[in-house]
């Protein structure tokens, strides 16, 4: 078994991602079990923030890190508020002050300019100074609602309506978002990755 640690504190997307990695001889770690300090993601983009994340699991804890760094992009607001996603409404910003925000500055936009995608990417670093870590990406295309609708997941998930789906992410099952998520579709590339690796060097 090799373990692996996850650049998160949050103890919902270990399980989630833990669940996606069950077919691999990994075991996954919290990077707060060992008291990693939070990295700056002064990135300006998904990929690199999500390689500060993982590089900084790395660096502190010696193991190989896996990290993901994603958000909701808005294509008529050039991508906005993109990596600033968890921040849009300022620092420490909550959910309902990020999407009140997202939702005045597109009241304007209809039809297909409410076009929106989650982005999802995801990243793994055999160490520190690894020079081809693993990267992967999931996107999830969807429109923007007017409103809020449900009460199940977080962030952005009750104004996204998926493409093919006339429920909002929040209304959905939790086992059927993350089976289609962005998050699972970048993971689910990366699970693939890993077991290459695996399987043509015996080590990750
Ligand atoms: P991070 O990847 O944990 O840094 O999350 C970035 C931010 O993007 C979150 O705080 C949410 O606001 C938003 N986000 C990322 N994934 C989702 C999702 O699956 N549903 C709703 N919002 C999300």
């Amino acid at each position: 078994m090799h373990e692996l640690v996850l650049a998160s504190g949050n103890r919902g997307k270990l399980n989630e991602i833990a669940a996606l990695l069950n077919q691999l001889p990994v075991v996954l770690s919290a990077q707060s079990d060992y008291g990693v300090p939070e990295a700056d993601e002064t990135g300006l983009t998904f990929v690199e923030n999500a390689l500060i994340k993982a590089r900084n699991a790395a660096r502190h804890t010696h193991k190989p890190s896996l990290a993901d760094d994603s958000g909701i992009a808005v294509l008529a607001l050039d991508g906005e508020p993109g990596i600033f996603s968890a921040r849009y409404a300022g620092i420490g910003a909550t959910d309902a002050q990020n999407v009140g925000k997202l939702l005045d500055n597109t009241h304007h936009l209809v039809g297909s300019k409410r076009a929106c995608c989650f982005i999802c990417v995801a990243v793994f670093m055999r160490h520190e100074f690894d020079p081809l870590p693993i990267i992967c990406q999931g996107v999830w295309r969807g429109c923007l609602l007017d409103a809020p609708r449900g009460l199940q997941g977080f962030g952005y998930d009750p104004i996204f309506l998926p493409d093919g789906l006339d429920r909002s992410a929040a209304e959905l099952e939790p086992q059927l978002k993350n089976a289609i998520s962005h998050r699972a579709l970048a993971f689910r590339n990366l699970v693939l990755e890993l077991q290459a690796a695996i399987s043509t060097t015996a080590q990750i």
